[in-house]
């Protein structure tokens, strides 16, 4: 093995990471990841017969507020103009989402100006008034009141998550805006945008660099040059994998939930008119469908076909992706216990979604890579600060 640093992993957290060491340092970093390409979650690929771009492990739209991540990012690729927004099919009728006096005056049948609607859902989310919900159960409905979290947030995180939402953070349903104007945009963010030649390329050019040596279809707990037991003690690590699989689940297994997507192909030009239409109802087992095309209207896709992905959720079992971290209280105890572990351990740095068992965006991983670079990795190698976690690092 010839590198000075290796990384767990080459979704955008591991390929921040590796980018900047091999950079700006000028280190040797080998990459390593189990898959067959690189970009973790966030990898596309073009629709063999359509040349529509599909996003491979779910759809995955870019948005930001961070100055430095913005600035970061477009060093590798520009973006588009586009701006996420999501209609949702309720008792067959399509509402827009998130909630917005557009939803809730057709959900009411009313024409109710911004202090109206505010005063109903106030009257609606009574029952909660003046209380600090810590689940999702209650923070939904005092967000929106009963009527609305019944319709379109109830089911539709039942199906998501499999578990109460009362055993679900609030956090969860706190990502999603509520507005009192017509503003039907999904995200808030100062920047949002899409890859303009795609998440692939965008990817490539992060890991285009004679120090970063690309080691796919590897697994950190295999045998060989860049497994463990080759590559503990004699250079750091930045790991990037599910920390309860690094302690071997020492501490029990932390719970997530997985999503499968089912692809199609139809010979037709749009299939819903927009990218995401959300299925919030009970009787549909699928929570979503993406239309991939609707990602990038400025490209000159074939009328003649569309592809859409129909995307159901579950609990991962072990062998499946572990993609959203449940969260529950039994977790995170379990949670501290591994980050007591990762203290423990000498030259080995926890990041990412999985190393941190935290939701993260890809604003925020590559944010909280750029700085685990410059408080940890970089004082490391230009000081000879050690290379100390401080557990489990966001
Ligand atoms: P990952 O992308 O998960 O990369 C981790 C990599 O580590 C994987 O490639 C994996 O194969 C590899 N690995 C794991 N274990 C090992 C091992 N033992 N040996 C070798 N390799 C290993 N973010 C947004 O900003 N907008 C969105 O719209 C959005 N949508 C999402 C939808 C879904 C379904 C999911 C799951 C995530 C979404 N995200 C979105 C989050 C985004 O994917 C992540 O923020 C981003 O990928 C973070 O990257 P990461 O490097 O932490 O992890
Ligand atoms: N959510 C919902 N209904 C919707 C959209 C979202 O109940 O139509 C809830 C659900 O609990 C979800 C959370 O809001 O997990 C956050 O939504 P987001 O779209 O950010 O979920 P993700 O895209 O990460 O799956």
């Amino acid at each position: 093995m010839n590198a000075d640093l290796v990384v767990v992993g080459s979704g955008f957290f591991g390929l921040t990471i590796a980018e900047r060491a091999a950079t700006e340092l000028g280190l040797k970093v080998a990459v390593l990841d189990r898959r067959h390409h690189i970009g973790g979650n966030a990898y596309s690929e073009n629709e063999e017969k359509t040349g529509i771009e599909v996003h491979r492990y779910g759809a995955h739209l870019f948005h930001t507020s961070n100055e430095r991540v913005w600035e970061y990012v477009n060093r590798f690729t520009k973006f588009t103009n586009y701006q996420h927004k999501v209609y949702t099919s309720h008792k067959g009728e399509v509402y827009p989402m998130p909630i917005n006096l557009g939803t809730i005056n057709q959900f009411f049948r009313a024409a109710m100006s911004p202090s109206e609607a505010r005063q109903l859902i106030a009257e609606q989310a009574g029952e909660l008034a003046g209380t600090d919900p810590q689940n999702l159960n209650d923070k939904g409905i005092q967000l929106i009141g009963r009527p609305l979290y019944e319709a379109f947030i109830k089911h539709y995180t039942g199906k998501q998550w499999q578990t109460d939402p009362k055993d679900l953070p609030a956090e969860i349903i706190s990502r999603l805006p509520v507005r009192y104007n017509y503003d039907n945009r999904y995200f808030n963010d100062a920047h949002e945008g899409l890859p303009v030649d795609g998440y692939t390329a965008w990817i490539e050019r992060m890991a285009d660099n004679p120090n970063i040596e690309v080691v796919l279809n590897t697994d950190f707990f295999d045998d060989g040059e860049f497994g463990r037991s080759s590559v503990l003690g004699q250079v750091p690590v930045i790991y990037t994998g599910p920390v309860d699989r690094y302690f071997d689940y020492a501490e029990g297994d932390l719970s997530w939930r997985t999503i499968d997507l089912e692809e199609e192909v139809l010979p037709i030009e749009d299939f819903q008119g927009c990218p995401v239409m959300n299925y919030p109802d009970p009787e549909t087992a699928f929570t979503r469908i993406h239309e991939f095309r609707h990602f990038h209207p400025e490209r000159d896709y074939t009328k003649d076909a569309t592809v859409i992905m129909r995307e159901f959720s579950r609990f991962a079992e072990k062998g499946d992706e572990p993609y959203y971290p449940v969260n529950t209280s039994d977790d995170r105890s379990k949670l501290l216990a591994y980050r007591d572990l990762a203290r423990g351990e000498k030259s080995v740095l926890f990041g990412g979604r999985l190393g941190t068992y935290k939701y993260l965006d890809m604003h925020m991983a590559i944010g909280s890579a750029l700085s685990m670079f410059d408080n940890k990795i970089k004082p490391h190698f230009t000081g000879g600060a050690k290379l100390e976690s401080g557990g489990v690092d966001a």
